[in-house]
């Protein structure tokens, strides 16, 4: 009987122990747990703030590779340290005589160009697609040159500024505007040019498959009231909106200049 008893006591003390133990423990563990949550709200609004003062101009686009392939000890191609203005965004086509002819299609995108070598120029034709090849990214102040890339450099031959104006984004998802941005990174661009050649909607749009620098693309002429299948402007308008000039003009210059050099 007392051993009964005995064990009895024994046991409700254990029991007793055994919850204050496992009392102790819960305290411990809820503890962790809400420090946890906390821990974890604060790493991720660091992060936040982190990706809204990186995205602060647009999707902070870089001109490194731009600058890295330029001596400026050489070329006079702008070297690019203006800040874009919040105006509306512009676009440049400049034709551009190097190893091959091509135009280069430019718009202003987060603070820079972002650029394309379309081998035959724009088509006012919707029926023509063209090809686009994404280029590097171009500083603001390269929408003004014209002029001569030196021989031995990055793209040596003459530039002209073949077309320049505003342009309006007109892409639209369930009504509501694609920013320039998202259309770049989805590879589904729609615009509205206002050059003094070329007007109007055109489309670019990445090839599948192809990603990045030097993605492709076709640039197409959308159908609307400056759709033209007959008007040909990269062979009827040659010359430069800048200055006149046509790409011949300039081959001559460099002509001219490197026969006086070699005399
Ligand atoms: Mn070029």
């Amino acid at each position: 009987m007392v051993r009964y008893y005995l064990l009895r006591v024994a046991t409700q003390i254990t029991h007793h122990e055994r919850g204050v133990r496992y009392f102790k423990a819960k305290v411990f563990y809820f503890s962790f747990y809400c420090i946890n949550i906390v821990m974890k709200y604060i790493l991720y609004s660091m992060v936040a703030v982190l990706f809204v003062v990186s995205g602060e101009d647009g999707m902070a686009r870089s001109l490194t590779t731009y600058r890295e392939k330029r001596d400026f000890k050489k070329t006079k191609e702008p070297a690019g340290r203006k800040k874009a203005g919040n105006k509306q965004p512009i676009f440049v086509i400049q034709q551009h005589a190097a190893r091959a002819m091509h135009y280069d299609v430019r718009l202003q995108i987060g603070g820079v160009l972002v650029s394309w070598a379309v081998p035959k120029g724009p088509s006012l034709n919707p029926k023509t697609k063209r090809l686009a090849v994404m280029t590097e990214d171009h500083p603001m102040e390269y929408a003004k040159f014209e002029g001569i890339i030196p021989k031995g450099e990055y793209g040596a031959g003459p530039v002209i500024v073949w077309d320049r104006g505003t342009y309006k984004n007109i892409r639209e998802k369930d009504g509501k505007l694609v920013p320039m941005e998202t259309c770049l990174k989805t590879g589904q661009i729609e615009i509205f040019l206002r050059g003094k050649k070329i007007k109007g909607g055109f489309s670019l749009i990445r090839m599948r498959g192809t990603t990045g620098a030097k993605s492709q693309w076709l640039l197409i002429k959308k159908k609307d009231e400056y759709a033209d299948a007959r008007r040909n402007p990269v062979s009827s308008e040659p010359e430069s909106v800048k200055t006149r000039k046509t790409i011949q003009d300039w081959k001559q210059k460099i002509k001219a200049m490197e026969k006086r050099k070699s005399e």
